[in-house]
Protein backbone atom coordinates (compact mmCIF):
# COMPACT_ATOMS: atom_id res chain seq x y z
CA UNK A 1 0.00 0.00 0.00
CA UNK A 2 1.09 3.06 -1.01
CA UNK A 3 1.10 6.55 1.93
CA UNK A 4 0.92 10.17 1.03
CA UNK A 5 3.35 13.06 1.36
CA UNK A 6 2.32 15.39 4.15
CA UNK A 7 5.53 17.45 5.68
CA UNK A 8 8.43 15.73 4.53
CA UNK A 9 7.45 11.82 5.49
CA UNK A 10 5.24 9.26 4.15
CA UNK A 11 1.69 9.04 6.21
CA UNK A 12 -1.18 7.14 5.91
CA UNK A 13 -4.82 9.16 6.41
CA UNK A 14 -5.92 9.96 9.64
CA UNK A 15 -9.45 7.86 9.50
CA UNK A 16 -6.71 4.85 8.21
CA UNK A 17 -8.85 4.30 5.37
CA UNK A 18 -7.76 3.87 2.20
CA UNK A 19 -8.91 3.48 -1.14
CA UNK A 20 -8.23 1.10 -4.45
CA UNK A 21 -6.65 2.00 -7.86
CA UNK A 22 -7.12 0.39 -10.98
CA UNK A 23 -5.50 -0.56 -14.23
CA UNK A 24 -7.86 0.92 -16.62
CA UNK A 25 -6.37 -1.78 -19.30
CA UNK A 26 -6.66 -5.16 -16.94
CA UNK A 27 -9.23 -3.65 -14.62
CA UNK A 28 -6.60 -5.08 -11.88
CA UNK A 29 -6.22 -3.38 -8.50
CA UNK A 30 -2.85 -2.53 -8.67
CA UNK A 31 -2.47 -0.30 -5.20
CA UNK A 32 -4.23 0.91 -2.52
CA UNK A 33 -3.71 4.88 -1.28
CA UNK A 34 -5.22 6.76 1.85
CA UNK A 35 -8.49 8.34 1.53
CA UNK A 36 -7.57 11.81 2.91
CA UNK A 37 -10.24 13.93 4.18
CA UNK A 38 -10.46 17.12 5.96
CA UNK A 39 -8.10 16.63 8.67
CA UNK A 40 -5.12 15.56 6.78
CA UNK A 41 -5.83 18.76 4.51
CA UNK A 42 -5.77 20.51 7.75
CA UNK A 43 -2.42 18.70 8.33
CA UNK A 44 -1.00 19.27 4.66
CA UNK A 45 -2.20 22.75 4.80
CA UNK A 46 -0.43 23.72 8.29
CA UNK A 47 3.07 22.02 6.96
CA UNK A 48 2.85 24.17 3.70
CA UNK A 49 2.01 27.59 5.59
CA UNK A 50 5.02 27.33 7.96
CA UNK A 51 7.43 26.00 5.17
CA UNK A 52 6.55 29.52 2.65
CA UNK A 53 7.68 31.37 5.33
CA UNK A 54 11.30 30.01 4.46
CA UNK A 55 10.67 29.19 0.28
CA UNK A 56 9.13 32.81 -0.09
CA UNK A 57 12.99 34.08 0.75
CA UNK A 58 15.09 31.72 -1.52
CA UNK A 59 16.53 33.48 -3.92
CA UNK A 60 15.54 32.97 -7.73
CA UNK A 61 18.80 31.58 -8.46
CA UNK A 62 18.76 28.79 -5.91
CA UNK A 63 15.04 28.20 -6.86
CA UNK A 64 16.44 27.58 -10.60
CA UNK A 65 19.09 25.81 -9.43
CA UNK A 66 16.81 23.39 -7.19
CA UNK A 67 14.02 23.19 -10.55
CA UNK A 68 16.59 22.27 -13.04
CA UNK A 69 17.96 19.63 -10.18
CA UNK A 70 14.02 18.20 -9.52
CA UNK A 71 14.17 18.19 -13.96
CA UNK A 72 17.08 16.16 -13.99
CA UNK A 73 15.81 13.67 -11.30
CA UNK A 74 12.31 13.63 -13.57
CA UNK A 75 14.32 12.11 -16.32
CA UNK A 76 16.50 10.00 -14.97
CA UNK A 77 13.85 7.84 -13.28
CA UNK A 78 11.50 9.04 -16.69
CA UNK A 79 10.75 5.49 -17.87
CA UNK A 80 9.48 3.96 -14.58
CA UNK A 81 6.92 7.09 -13.99
CA UNK A 82 5.92 6.38 -17.68
CA UNK A 83 5.15 3.12 -17.05
CA UNK A 84 3.07 4.59 -13.34
CA UNK A 85 1.06 6.49 -15.59
CA UNK A 86 0.17 4.29 -18.15
CA UNK A 87 -0.57 1.71 -15.41
CA UNK A 88 -3.36 4.03 -13.76
CA UNK A 89 -4.31 5.69 -16.41
CA UNK A 90 -4.11 3.89 -19.39
CA UNK A 91 -2.61 6.21 -22.23
CA UNK A 92 0.18 4.55 -24.63
CA UNK A 93 3.48 4.05 -23.20
CA UNK A 94 5.30 6.28 -25.65
CA UNK A 95 2.34 9.34 -24.98
CA UNK A 96 3.71 8.94 -21.12
CA UNK A 97 7.17 8.76 -22.00
CA UNK A 98 6.66 12.35 -24.30
CA UNK A 99 4.41 13.68 -20.79
CA UNK A 100 7.58 13.06 -18.64
CA UNK A 101 9.96 14.76 -21.04
CA UNK A 102 7.39 17.94 -21.06
CA UNK A 103 7.56 18.10 -17.62
CA UNK A 104 10.57 18.14 -17.12
CA UNK A 105 11.36 20.90 -19.87
CA UNK A 106 8.50 23.03 -17.71
CA UNK A 107 10.11 22.98 -14.82
CA UNK A 108 13.27 24.06 -16.72
CA UNK A 109 11.80 27.00 -18.09
CA UNK A 110 9.69 27.77 -15.66
CA UNK A 111 12.83 27.96 -12.98
CA UNK A 112 14.51 30.82 -16.03
CA UNK A 113 11.67 32.68 -16.21
CA UNK A 114 10.97 33.54 -12.50
CA UNK A 115 14.85 34.81 -12.46
CA UNK A 116 14.17 36.84 -15.11
CA UNK A 117 10.85 38.27 -14.32
CA UNK A 118 10.51 39.47 -10.52
CA UNK A 119 8.70 42.83 -11.94
CA UNK A 120 8.85 46.02 -13.35
CA UNK A 121 9.85 49.24 -12.91
CA UNK A 122 7.86 51.78 -14.04
CA UNK A 123 8.35 55.41 -14.96
CA UNK A 124 8.28 57.59 -11.57
CA UNK A 125 5.10 60.41 -11.90
CA UNK A 126 7.37 62.79 -10.08
CA UNK A 127 11.09 63.93 -9.99
CA UNK A 128 13.14 61.73 -7.31
CA UNK A 129 11.13 59.06 -6.66
CA UNK A 130 11.36 55.51 -7.85
CA UNK A 131 8.51 52.75 -8.18
CA UNK A 132 8.53 49.23 -8.46
CA UNK A 133 6.52 46.20 -8.80
CA UNK A 134 7.52 43.40 -6.85
CA UNK A 135 5.66 39.88 -7.93
CA UNK A 136 4.88 38.06 -4.71
CA UNK A 137 3.54 34.62 -4.25
CA UNK A 138 0.83 34.07 -2.91
CA UNK A 139 1.35 31.61 0.03
CA UNK A 140 -0.13 27.87 0.20
CA UNK A 141 -1.79 27.32 -2.84
CA UNK A 142 -4.10 23.88 -3.91
CA UNK A 143 -3.30 22.32 -7.19
CA UNK A 144 -6.25 19.85 -8.40
CA UNK A 145 -5.53 18.18 -11.18
CA UNK A 146 -7.21 15.79 -13.74
CA UNK A 147 -6.60 11.90 -14.72
CA UNK A 148 -6.12 12.42 -18.20
CA UNK A 149 -2.48 14.14 -17.87
CA UNK A 150 -1.62 13.66 -14.38
CA UNK A 151 1.92 15.10 -14.50
CA UNK A 152 2.16 17.78 -17.02
CA UNK A 153 -1.18 19.62 -15.61
CA UNK A 154 -0.06 18.74 -12.25
CA UNK A 155 3.43 20.74 -13.93
CA UNK A 156 1.94 23.94 -15.47
CA UNK A 157 1.03 24.35 -11.83
CA UNK A 158 3.70 23.13 -9.19
CA UNK A 159 6.11 24.32 -11.83
CA UNK A 160 5.08 28.32 -11.64
CA UNK A 161 3.30 28.14 -7.96
CA UNK A 162 6.81 26.66 -6.92
CA UNK A 163 9.27 29.69 -9.41
CA UNK A 164 7.40 32.05 -7.87
CA UNK A 165 7.91 31.27 -4.13
CA UNK A 166 4.29 29.63 -3.19
CA UNK A 167 4.20 26.46 -1.28
CA UNK A 168 2.01 24.09 -2.76
CA UNK A 169 -0.59 21.21 -1.86
CA UNK A 170 -1.69 18.82 -4.68
CA UNK A 171 -4.50 16.64 -4.90
CA UNK A 172 -4.22 14.22 -7.77
CA UNK A 173 -7.45 12.84 -9.16
CA UNK A 174 -8.60 9.63 -7.54
CA UNK A 175 -7.84 7.86 -10.27
CA UNK A 176 -4.28 8.41 -10.89
CA UNK A 177 -2.53 9.22 -7.86
CA UNK A 178 0.77 7.09 -8.09
CA UNK A 179 2.25 8.74 -10.56
CA UNK A 180 2.56 11.83 -8.80
CA UNK A 181 3.55 10.26 -5.10
CA UNK A 182 6.42 8.51 -7.20
CA UNK A 183 7.59 12.12 -7.06
CA UNK A 184 7.03 12.91 -3.45
CA UNK A 185 10.85 12.04 -2.31
CA UNK A 186 12.45 14.04 -5.57
CA UNK A 187 9.87 17.26 -4.62
CA UNK A 188 11.31 16.88 -0.97
CA UNK A 189 14.60 18.86 -2.27
CA UNK A 190 13.16 21.99 -2.26
CA UNK A 191 12.15 22.12 1.61
CA UNK A 192 10.17 20.19 3.71
CA UNK A 193 6.79 20.70 3.41
CA UNK A 194 7.13 23.29 0.66
CA UNK A 195 4.88 20.20 -1.64
CA UNK A 196 2.37 18.04 -0.12
CA UNK A 197 0.71 15.21 -1.84
CA UNK A 198 -3.09 13.91 -0.39
CA UNK A 199 -4.87 11.48 -2.06
CA UNK A 200 -8.41 11.39 -2.01
CA UNK A 201 -11.41 12.23 -3.56
CA UNK A 202 -12.97 15.63 -4.48
CA UNK A 203 -16.10 16.32 -2.52
CA UNK A 204 -13.95 14.07 0.79
CA UNK A 205 -10.62 16.39 0.77
CA UNK A 206 -10.50 18.36 -2.24
CA UNK A 207 -13.54 20.78 -0.93
CA UNK A 208 -11.67 21.05 2.58
CA UNK A 209 -8.65 22.00 0.44
CA UNK A 210 -10.95 24.47 -1.53
CA UNK A 211 -12.46 26.33 1.64
CA UNK A 212 -9.35 26.15 3.99
CA UNK A 213 -8.65 29.65 5.39
CA UNK A 214 -4.92 29.66 4.82
CA UNK A 215 -5.64 28.48 1.14
CA UNK A 216 -4.44 31.75 -0.86
CA UNK A 217 -5.57 30.32 -4.30
CA UNK A 218 -6.77 27.34 -6.11
CA UNK A 219 -5.58 26.20 -9.46
CA UNK A 220 -7.60 23.48 -10.67
CA UNK A 221 -8.26 21.56 -14.19
CA UNK A 222 -10.86 19.65 -14.27
CA UNK A 223 -14.84 19.66 -15.74
CA UNK A 224 -16.85 22.61 -15.73
CA UNK A 225 -19.53 20.89 -13.44
CA UNK A 226 -16.61 20.77 -10.55
CA UNK A 227 -15.03 24.00 -11.44
CA UNK A 228 -18.43 25.79 -10.76
CA UNK A 229 -18.91 23.62 -6.93
CA UNK A 230 -15.33 24.71 -6.57
CA UNK A 231 -16.12 28.45 -7.88
CA UNK A 232 -19.35 28.35 -5.60
CA UNK A 233 -17.38 26.70 -2.47
CA UNK A 234 -14.69 29.35 -2.94
CA UNK A 235 -17.02 32.46 -2.90
CA UNK A 236 -17.86 33.26 0.18
CA UNK A 237 -13.83 33.28 1.27
CA UNK A 238 -13.04 35.21 -1.89
CA UNK A 239 -10.21 32.48 -2.54
CA UNK A 240 -8.05 33.64 -5.59
CA UNK A 241 -9.13 31.02 -8.86
CA UNK A 242 -7.35 29.56 -11.67
CA UNK A 243 -9.68 27.46 -13.56
CA UNK A 244 -8.75 25.33 -16.92
CA UNK A 245 -11.86 23.60 -17.44
CA UNK A 246 -13.43 21.55 -20.09
CA UNK A 247 -13.20 21.95 -24.42
CA UNK A 248 -15.42 21.15 -27.47
CA UNK A 249 -12.80 22.11 -29.93
CA UNK A 250 -13.86 23.00 -33.90
CA UNK A 251 -11.90 21.56 -36.39
CA UNK A 252 -12.43 23.09 -39.68
CA UNK A 253 -11.24 21.23 -42.87
CA UNK A 254 -11.24 23.43 -46.03
CA UNK A 255 -10.80 22.09 -49.62
CA UNK A 256 -7.47 23.58 -50.65
CA UNK A 257 -4.94 20.92 -48.75
CA UNK A 258 -3.46 17.81 -48.47
CA UNK A 259 -6.67 15.82 -47.53
CA UNK A 260 -4.46 12.74 -46.55
CA UNK A 261 -2.25 14.76 -44.46
CA UNK A 262 -5.30 16.61 -42.75
CA UNK A 263 -7.25 13.64 -42.44
CA UNK A 264 -4.16 12.16 -40.30
CA UNK A 265 -4.34 15.24 -38.35
CA UNK A 266 -7.96 15.22 -37.47
CA UNK A 267 -7.63 11.52 -36.53
CA UNK A 268 -5.06 12.04 -34.18
CA UNK A 269 -6.99 15.25 -32.60
CA UNK A 270 -9.68 12.99 -32.29
CA UNK A 271 -8.29 9.72 -30.82
CA UNK A 272 -5.23 11.08 -29.37
CA UNK A 273 -5.56 9.45 -25.52
CA UNK A 274 -8.87 7.64 -26.70
CA UNK A 275 -10.02 11.11 -26.97
CA UNK A 276 -9.09 12.22 -23.19
CA UNK A 277 -7.90 15.18 -24.10
CA UNK A 278 -9.21 19.16 -23.02
CA UNK A 279 -8.71 20.11 -26.17
CA UNK A 280 -9.20 16.65 -28.50
CA UNK A 281 -10.97 17.85 -32.02
CA UNK A 282 -14.78 16.92 -31.26
CA UNK A 283 -16.80 18.43 -33.61
CA UNK A 284 -15.68 18.42 -37.41
CA UNK A 285 -16.77 20.73 -40.68
CA UNK A 286 -15.38 19.85 -43.61
CA UNK A 287 -16.19 21.63 -46.88
CA UNK A 288 -19.02 20.20 -48.95
CA UNK A 289 -16.70 19.92 -51.72
CA UNK A 290 -14.19 17.58 -50.64
CA UNK A 291 -16.73 15.94 -47.80
CA UNK A 292 -17.11 12.04 -49.59
CA UNK A 293 -13.05 12.10 -49.55
CA UNK A 294 -12.55 13.20 -46.74
CA UNK A 295 -14.72 11.33 -44.69
CA UNK A 296 -13.47 8.36 -46.69
CA UNK A 297 -9.75 8.85 -45.71
CA UNK A 298 -10.48 9.68 -42.16
CA UNK A 299 -12.36 6.66 -41.76
CA UNK A 300 -9.74 4.24 -43.09
CA UNK A 301 -6.98 5.85 -41.02
CA UNK A 302 -9.18 5.69 -38.18
CA UNK A 303 -9.64 1.87 -38.75
CA UNK A 304 -6.11 1.24 -38.49
CA UNK A 305 -5.57 2.21 -35.17
CA UNK A 306 -4.23 -0.47 -32.87
CA UNK A 307 -5.79 -1.02 -29.50
CA UNK A 308 -4.64 -2.94 -27.19
CA UNK A 309 -2.43 -2.85 -23.43
CA UNK A 310 -0.43 -0.01 -23.63
CA UNK A 311 2.88 -0.92 -22.12
CA UNK A 312 2.39 -2.99 -25.18
CA UNK A 313 4.64 -1.98 -28.52
CA UNK A 314 2.86 -0.81 -31.78
CA UNK A 315 -0.11 -0.05 -29.94
CA UNK A 316 -1.42 3.68 -31.24
CA UNK A 317 -4.93 3.77 -28.38
CA UNK A 318 -5.24 2.45 -25.06
CA UNK A 319 -8.65 2.10 -22.62
CA UNK A 320 -10.65 4.57 -21.28
CA UNK A 321 -10.21 5.59 -18.25
CA UNK A 322 -13.25 3.89 -16.28
CA UNK A 323 -16.68 1.70 -17.24
CA UNK A 324 -18.84 4.55 -16.04
CA UNK A 325 -16.81 7.10 -18.95
CA UNK A 326 -17.38 4.10 -21.48
CA UNK A 327 -21.06 3.81 -20.46
CA UNK A 328 -21.58 7.40 -20.56
CA UNK A 329 -19.91 7.30 -24.55
CA UNK A 330 -22.31 4.33 -25.36
CA UNK A 331 -24.89 6.40 -24.30
CA UNK A 332 -24.07 9.69 -26.55
CA UNK A 333 -23.46 7.29 -29.57
CA UNK A 334 -27.25 5.69 -28.66
CA UNK A 335 -28.80 8.95 -28.52
CA UNK A 336 -26.92 10.87 -31.55
CA UNK A 337 -27.96 7.31 -33.98
CA UNK A 338 -31.67 7.68 -32.55
CA UNK A 339 -31.83 11.22 -33.83
CA UNK A 340 -30.47 10.22 -37.29
CA UNK A 341 -26.62 9.71 -36.77
CA UNK A 342 -24.93 7.36 -38.66
CA UNK A 343 -21.64 5.11 -37.78
CA UNK A 344 -19.34 4.92 -40.18
CA UNK A 345 -16.66 2.78 -37.72
CA UNK A 346 -16.23 2.08 -34.69
CA UNK A 347 -19.24 2.70 -31.94
CA UNK A 348 -18.62 -0.67 -30.22
CA UNK A 349 -16.28 -2.08 -27.76
CA UNK A 350 -13.36 -4.27 -29.43
CA UNK A 351 -14.61 -7.93 -29.51
CA UNK A 352 -11.33 -9.48 -28.79
CA UNK A 353 -10.50 -7.06 -26.11
CA UNK A 354 -12.62 -8.85 -23.06
CA UNK A 355 -10.57 -7.15 -20.36
CA UNK A 356 -10.35 -3.17 -19.67
CA UNK A 357 -12.40 -0.31 -20.62
CA UNK A 358 -11.54 -0.25 -24.57
CA UNK A 359 -13.60 1.12 -27.04
CA UNK A 360 -13.55 1.63 -30.75
CA UNK A 361 -12.50 4.94 -32.39
CA UNK A 362 -15.83 5.87 -33.69
CA UNK A 363 -17.23 7.90 -36.67
CA UNK A 364 -20.29 9.48 -37.29
CA UNK A 365 -22.13 11.69 -40.37
CA UNK A 366 -25.76 12.80 -40.27
CA UNK A 367 -24.73 14.46 -37.30
CA UNK A 368 -26.44 17.76 -36.87
CA UNK A 369 -25.35 21.07 -34.70
CA UNK A 370 -28.08 20.67 -32.31
CA UNK A 371 -27.60 17.19 -31.17
CA UNK A 372 -25.87 16.95 -27.59
CA UNK A 373 -22.93 15.13 -28.97
CA UNK A 374 -22.11 18.53 -31.01
CA UNK A 375 -23.05 20.63 -28.06
CA UNK A 376 -21.61 19.30 -24.76
CA UNK A 377 -17.76 17.74 -24.13
CA UNK A 378 -17.59 14.20 -25.35
CA UNK A 379 -14.14 13.45 -23.87
CA UNK A 380 -13.84 10.10 -25.75
CA UNK A 381 -13.30 8.32 -29.29
CA UNK A 382 -15.91 10.13 -30.99
CA UNK A 383 -15.76 12.35 -34.38
CA UNK A 384 -18.83 13.54 -35.54
CA UNK A 385 -18.03 15.08 -39.66
CA UNK A 386 -20.29 17.62 -40.83
CA UNK A 387 -19.92 18.94 -44.20
CA UNK A 388 -20.40 22.76 -44.68
CA UNK A 389 -20.64 25.11 -47.52
CA UNK A 390 -17.68 27.20 -46.83
CA UNK A 391 -15.50 29.11 -44.48
CA UNK A 392 -18.62 31.42 -43.25
CA UNK A 393 -20.69 28.43 -42.33
CA UNK A 394 -17.56 26.36 -40.80
CA UNK A 395 -16.91 29.11 -39.07
CA UNK A 396 -20.62 30.25 -37.32
CA UNK A 397 -20.83 26.55 -36.69
CA UNK A 398 -17.28 26.37 -35.21
CA UNK A 399 -17.85 29.52 -32.79
CA UNK A 400 -21.45 28.33 -31.82
CA UNK A 401 -20.58 26.82 -28.71
CA UNK A 402 -20.53 28.18 -24.79
CA UNK A 403 -17.24 26.76 -24.36
CA UNK A 404 -14.00 28.18 -26.09
CA UNK A 405 -10.71 26.12 -25.00
CA UNK A 406 -9.17 25.24 -28.54
CA UNK A 407 -9.84 25.52 -32.22
CA UNK A 408 -8.58 24.07 -35.50
CA UNK A 409 -8.34 24.48 -39.43
CA UNK A 410 -6.24 22.81 -42.09
CA UNK A 411 -5.96 25.44 -44.89
CA UNK A 412 -3.30 27.03 -46.99
CA UNK A 413 -6.00 30.27 -47.77
CA UNK A 414 -4.50 32.97 -45.89
CA UNK A 415 -7.43 34.92 -45.34
CA UNK A 416 -9.51 31.62 -44.37
CA UNK A 417 -7.06 30.53 -41.84
CA UNK A 418 -7.09 34.70 -40.46
CA UNK A 419 -11.08 35.15 -40.72
CA UNK A 420 -11.36 31.93 -38.71
CA UNK A 421 -8.73 32.82 -35.91
CA UNK A 422 -10.37 36.62 -35.83
CA UNK A 423 -13.91 34.63 -35.23
CA UNK A 424 -13.56 31.73 -33.12
CA UNK A 425 -13.62 32.12 -29.36
CA UNK A 426 -10.60 29.85 -28.61
CA UNK A 427 -7.40 29.93 -26.35
CA UNK A 428 -5.42 28.12 -28.23
CA UNK A 429 -5.75 28.54 -32.47
CA UNK A 430 -4.35 25.81 -34.31
CA UNK A 431 -3.37 26.07 -37.66
CA UNK A 432 -2.39 23.03 -40.07
CA UNK A 433 -1.09 21.13 -36.96
CA UNK A 434 -3.18 20.20 -34.30
CA UNK A 435 -3.04 20.22 -30.52
CA UNK A 436 0.85 21.43 -29.93
CA UNK A 437 1.40 23.18 -27.22
CA UNK A 438 4.79 25.44 -25.79
CA UNK A 439 5.49 26.09 -22.53
CA UNK A 440 6.27 29.75 -23.36
CA UNK A 441 2.63 30.78 -25.04
CA UNK A 442 -0.41 30.82 -22.59
CA UNK A 443 -2.53 27.90 -22.30
CA UNK A 444 -6.52 28.15 -21.43
CA UNK A 445 -9.74 28.78 -22.17
CA UNK A 446 -12.25 31.41 -23.43
CA UNK A 447 -15.67 31.40 -21.96
CA UNK A 448 -16.96 28.77 -20.10
CA UNK A 449 -13.30 26.76 -20.79
CA UNK A 450 -11.74 28.70 -18.05
CA UNK A 451 -10.94 31.47 -15.91
CA UNK A 452 -7.03 32.69 -16.34
CA UNK A 453 -4.44 31.07 -18.21
CA UNK A 454 -1.49 28.32 -17.44
CA UNK A 455 2.10 28.64 -19.46
CA UNK A 456 3.91 31.69 -20.34
CA UNK A 457 4.75 34.43 -18.08
CA UNK A 458 1.03 34.39 -17.67
CA UNK A 459 1.73 31.33 -16.29
CA UNK A 460 3.64 32.47 -13.53
CA UNK A 461 1.66 36.05 -13.07
CA UNK A 462 -1.08 33.45 -11.69
CA UNK A 463 0.94 32.72 -8.81
CA UNK A 464 1.90 36.10 -7.86
CA UNK A 465 0.53 38.96 -7.07
CA UNK A 466 1.74 42.76 -7.64
CA UNK A 467 2.71 45.11 -5.18
CA UNK A 468 3.25 48.36 -6.33
CA UNK A 469 6.22 50.33 -4.31
CA UNK A 470 6.86 54.01 -4.19
CA UNK A 471 9.86 55.61 -2.87
CA UNK A 472 10.82 59.16 -2.36
CA UNK A 473 14.21 59.62 -1.70
CA UNK A 474 14.00 63.15 -0.84
CA UNK A 475 12.07 63.74 2.32
CA UNK A 476 10.34 67.31 1.84
CA UNK A 477 7.04 68.64 2.44
CA UNK A 478 4.74 68.73 -0.81
CA UNK A 479 3.01 71.81 -2.45
CA UNK A 480 0.06 70.12 -2.55
CA UNK A 481 -0.86 68.88 0.97
CA UNK A 482 -2.88 70.84 3.27
CA UNK A 483 -3.99 73.31 3.45
CA UNK A 484 -4.53 73.60 0.07
CA UNK A 485 -4.21 77.38 -1.17
CA UNK A 486 -5.70 77.28 -4.41
CA UNK A 487 -4.05 80.31 -5.58
CA UNK A 488 -0.02 78.94 -4.96
CA UNK A 489 -0.64 75.25 -5.68
CA UNK A 490 1.17 74.70 -8.79
CA UNK A 491 1.40 71.23 -9.03
CA UNK A 492 3.28 70.62 -12.09
CA UNK A 493 6.12 72.49 -10.42
CA UNK A 494 6.74 69.39 -8.42
CA UNK A 495 7.48 67.41 -11.51
P1 LIG B 1 -13.16 16.27 -12.62
O1 LIG B 1 -13.68 17.66 -12.66
O2 LIG B 1 -14.12 15.18 -12.33
O3 LIG B 1 -11.99 16.12 -11.51
C1 LIG B 1 -10.83 16.92 -11.54
C2 LIG B 1 -10.24 16.96 -10.14
O4 LIG B 1 -11.13 17.66 -9.27
C3 LIG B 1 -10.00 15.60 -9.50
O5 LIG B 1 -8.79 15.63 -8.78
C4 LIG B 1 -11.18 15.47 -8.56
O6 LIG B 1 -10.94 14.60 -7.47
C5 LIG B 1 -11.35 16.90 -8.08
N1 LIG B 1 -12.66 17.27 -7.55
C6 LIG B 1 -13.85 16.73 -7.88
N2 LIG B 1 -14.85 17.33 -7.18
C7 LIG B 1 -14.25 18.29 -6.40
C8 LIG B 1 -14.75 19.24 -5.44
N3 LIG B 1 -16.04 19.35 -5.17
N4 LIG B 1 -13.85 20.05 -4.84
C9 LIG B 1 -12.54 19.97 -5.12
N5 LIG B 1 -12.01 19.07 -6.00
C10 LIG B 1 -12.87 18.24 -6.64
O7 LIG B 1 -12.42 16.05 -14.00
P2 LIG B 1 -11.74 14.72 -14.57
O8 LIG B 1 -12.80 13.73 -14.90
O9 LIG B 1 -10.66 14.29 -13.64
O10 LIG B 1 -11.06 15.28 -15.91
C11 LIG B 1 -11.77 15.45 -17.10
C12 LIG B 1 -12.17 16.89 -17.32
O11 LIG B 1 -11.03 17.74 -17.20
C13 LIG B 1 -12.72 17.16 -18.71
O12 LIG B 1 -13.85 17.98 -18.63
C14 LIG B 1 -11.59 17.88 -19.41
O13 LIG B 1 -11.96 18.71 -20.48
C15 LIG B 1 -11.00 18.66 -18.29
N6 LIG B 1 -9.64 19.02 -18.61
C16 LIG B 1 -9.35 20.33 -18.88
C17 LIG B 1 -8.05 20.69 -19.22
C18 LIG B 1 -7.68 22.14 -19.49
O14 LIG B 1 -6.49 22.45 -19.46
N7 LIG B 1 -8.61 23.04 -19.75
C19 LIG B 1 -7.06 19.72 -19.30
C20 LIG B 1 -7.41 18.39 -19.03
C21 LIG B 1 -8.69 18.05 -18.68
Amino acid sequence: MQKMWIDGRWTGSVSKKTFPIDNPATEEIIDEVPRANAKDADLAVESAAQAFREWRGVPGIERAALMHEFATRLRAKGKAVARQLTLEGGKPLIENLDEVEWCAACFDYYGELSRDQGGKVPSPVFRHQVNFVRKEPYGVVVAIVPWNYPLLLLTWKLAPALAAGNAVVIKPSNETPLSTLMLAEDLAIFGKGVVNILTGFGTEVGDPLVVHPDVALVAFTGSIATGKAIAAAAAPHLKKLNLELGGNDPFIVCDDVDLDVAARGAVWAAFLNMGQVCTSGERFYIFESVFDEFVRKFVAHAKKLRLGNPLGPDIDCGPLIREAHRRQIEAKIEEAVSQGARVLCGGRRPPLLKKGYFFEPTVLVGVTQKMSIMRSETFGPIAPLVPVKGIEEAVRCADDSEYGLGANIYTNNLEHAMYAMENIHAGTFWINDPLTDNDAAPFGGMRKSGIGRELGIEGLDAFREPKHVHLDYKIEAKSYWYPYRWSTVKKDEAR
